[in-house]
């Protein structure tokens, strides 16, 4: 088992078919404790309360925005005192909203920096004090092939600022955290199967990005989950300011 011992804080993870209760699921299955956060307690709790099913660990569900430091900062500590430790975070929440340049509106723009970019700040500065007394943690931050690409797939050009913005971010990190034995690295997925579409990614849409994809096939959570699982164990040790595509060819450097 990969993260025998180890906890790990992921964010946006009650959703049932995304990226974050897979991984969850994954890390409960190589034997680490998770905190499940996101926006919907209620779904957080019984997310965590699934991962009993696969290992007997004491997981936990609470409610965080974290796009509000404060929430992140409450969250953080709760789960500190529970766990008495915490090895690995995983800045995965975020949101999308399929819109054209001009039609992006003030609000719009602040509502998905928010998210996915203020999001990374807020839950990492949270946790860094804990990986840094312990000169040890590893973190891991959702950035999208869109942020590589220029868009162009689902999401608008604010969602592909704020998810480039989160691979500037996590290099920074990487860079000032090294010394305190703390590695922070990207995942850049390409399109794949959850619900953040909304219903709203068209069978049309969905036969044009195939044809861009050499492996032939949407990616699936549990191909995010596997890449996540090896930043988060000890395989990935000498592995920081990295980012790993997962997006079956899409985009080949
Ligand atoms: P999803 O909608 O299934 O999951 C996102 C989760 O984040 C949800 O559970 C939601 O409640 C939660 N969330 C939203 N706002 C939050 C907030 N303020 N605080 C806490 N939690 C919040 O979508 P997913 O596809 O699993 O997305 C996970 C991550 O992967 C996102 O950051 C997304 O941008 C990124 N991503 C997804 C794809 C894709 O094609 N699905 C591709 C590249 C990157």
């Amino acid at each position: 088992m990969l993260l025998r011992g180890k906890t790990a804080v992921i964010s946006g993870a009650a959703s049932a078919r995304g990226i974050g209760l897979a991984t969850a699921r994954r890390f409960a299955a190589e034997g680490a404790r998770v905190a499940i956060l996101d926006l919907d307690g209620a779904a957080a709790e019984a997310a965590a309360k699934s991962l009993e099913a696969i290992s007997g660990e004491p997981h936990i569900g609470l409610t965080c925005d974290v796009a509000d430091q404060k929430s992140c900062a409450k969250v953080i500590e709760a789960i500190a005192a529970v766990f008495g430790q915490i090895d690995i975070l995983i800045n995965n929440a975020g949101i999308t909203q399929p819109v054209k340049l001009l039609d992006i509106t003030p609000a719009d723009w602040d509502r998905i920096q928010n998210v996915n970019l203020k999001g990374v700040l807020f839950l990492s500065q949270a946790v860094i004090p804990h990986m840094r007394r312990r000169k040890s943690g590893s973190i891991a931050c959702m950035s999208s092939v869109s942020a590589q690409r220029g868009g162009g797939i689902f999401g608008g050009p604010h969602y592909s600022a704020a998810k480039a913005g989160v691979l500037g971010l996590a290099k920074a990190m990487a860079r000032e955290l090294g010394p305190d034995g703390i590695r922070v690295n990207c995942v850049t997925p390409g399109l794949i199967g959850t619900d953040i579409t909304a219903g709203k990614l068209t069978d049309e849409m969905r036969a044009k990005i195939l044809e861009g994809i050499p492996l032939g096939r949407l990616g699936q959570a549990e191909d995010v989950a596997g890449i996540y699982t090896f930043l988060a164990s000890d395989l990935s040790a000498y592995v920081t300011g990295a980012v790993i595509d997962v997006n079956g060819g899409m985009l080949i450097h």
